[in-house]
């Protein structure tokens, strides 16, 4: 068990190799979201290997390559206020909003951008 709140499988890469490696202030950022909202957190992609980040069409430095980065679903709340409290409370370092998910990562300076 990774947290109270989060099963390290969830993080794990989707082709099944095993990748699972879960960065520590990208999880508190995932807890914060978890407790701010009180609601439950789907993560839709954490972790990806090489191959399975290309097939998923992943940027070539994607953070989902090092296990810094998750895409979130937070059940009854819209992805633009999921960003809005991450940019004023926790201040991650990457955030993109999107239609029906949140990116959110722990790289260290800050982007920040809207996608499909
Ligand atoms: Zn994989």
């Amino acid at each position: 068990m990774l947290h109270k709140y989060f099963n390290r499988s969830e993080f794990a890469c989707k082709c099944g190799c095993g990748f699972d490696v879960v960065d520590a202030e990208l999880l508190q950022f995932l807890v914060a979201v978890r407790e701010h909202f009180n609601a439950p957190v789907t993560i839709n992609s954490a972790c990806r290997c090489e191959s399975h980040n290309r097939r998923v069409g992943g940027s070539t430095g994607s953070l989902h390559k090092s296990g810094r980065a998750a895409d979130i679903v937070v059940a009854g709340v819209e992805p633009a206020d999921v960003v809005h409290f991450l940019d004023n409370v926790m201040s991650p370092g990457g955030l993109g909003e999107y239609s029906t998910f949140t990116h959110v990562d722990s790289r260290s300076g800050a982007a920040r951008w809207c996608g499909e």
